[in-house]
């Protein structure tokens, strides 16, 4: 299977709107305790997401930030285009940072993983070297399985929604909330917050959270569905879902808005040291749960290879 180039693939972009960050923090701060018993949302130096519990790909979330929607669900549904298949140390460069670290949420690389899994793309490309921490996750008859891919395999298949930067330390948004009193998901209380106040300007963030306590519902992709799938609750019987347990770490990628580039608004995945992983819908334990968060703001938004024949499907 020939691995596409990102080089031969068109790239749009849009520039995004850049609310200052103190007005953003009251915004996102505001709609978290109408979700959260306890939130604050501080402006902070990054600490080194390289270290544990993170193990990110590069120290921080700064420098020409970035959110990109690579593919999309229409390479999935109604049925696979087996033909997508996409190598990710590229895409940086084709998000204008010859240099760069991108992290996201994507389908894994079926030609290795021998089928169609759940990948958590953690990876930076610098002078000094290349640097791949990223996960895959499989549906099993035992379970789930999860597994870090080699150093060299950096393709992903069909879709992904990646955070770019140039993975320098600065300023960013630190979240913690606790004890959700309301029905959103953390990422969807934040969008929709961004939405609700900025409206038809597009806002867009990425970065890094932490489920330090309770547990989340995710969804792995079993084998490509051999039959179309042609409806939300078609795919959602086609996915297998589970109930993880913390501490899970997330990566995640969102818009307030499509800026135009039919962009899949939210998608979020996550990986842990204990094996679980997938693709996160929301917290099960309101009363329990605990989340950090490490965000940044994204200047631009890229879309690499938008399907040209596109649909609302599967895009939860
Ligand atoms: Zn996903």
């Amino acid at each position: 299977m020939t691995t596409l180039e990102t080089n031969t693939l068109k790239v749009e972009n849009s520039a995004l709107y850049q609310p200052p960050q103190v007005e953003m923090a009251v915004v996102l701060e505001s709609a978290l305790r109408e979700n959260f018993a306890e939130a604050t949302v501080r402006i902070v130096d990054c600490p080194d997401l390289r270290q544990e519990p993170f193990g990110l790909a590069a120290a921080g979330l700064c420098g020409s930030t970035r959110v990109v929607e690579v593919g999309g669900v229409p390479n999935l549904v109604p049925l696979v285009k087996r033909d997508r298949l996409y190598n990710l140390w590229d895409v940086p460069a084709a998000c204008g940072l010859p240099e760069g670290m991108l992290l996201g949420a994507g389908a894994g690389p079926w030609p290795y993983v021998g089928k169609n899994s759940e990948m958590m793309p953690n990876l930076s490309v610098a002078a000094s070297g290349r640097v791949n921490n990223s996960y895959v996750v499989t549906v099993e008859k035992s379970g789930m399985v999860q597994a870090k891919l080699p150093e060299h395999e950096a393709r992903v298949a069909l879709l992904c929604n990646a955070f770019v930067s140039k993975g320098e330390q600065g300023k960013v948004f630190e979240i913690v909330c606790k004890n959700r009193t309301g029905e959103e998901n953390f990422i969807s209380c934040l969008r929709k917050a961004l939405h609700n106040r900025y409206q038809d300007r597009t806002v867009a963030m990425g970065g890094v959270f932490r489920i330090e306590a309770g547990k989340a519902r995710v969804h792995v992709m079993p084998e490509f569905s051999e039959t179309p799938l042609q409806c939300d609750s078609e795919v959602a019987n086609w996915l297998q879902f589970y109930e993880v347990s913390s501490p899970l770490v997330c990566l995640t990628s969102f818009l307030s808005s499509d800026p135009g580039l039919d962009f899949r608004l939210e998608h979020t995945h996550c990986f842990s040291a204990h094996g679980e992983g997938g693709h996160y819908h929301c917290d099960t334990t309101a009363d329990k749960v605990h989340y950090r968060a490490y965000l940044n703001l994204a200047e631009r938004a890229y879309r690499v290879d938008a399907p040209a024949a596109t649909h609302q499907i599967g895009r939860n």
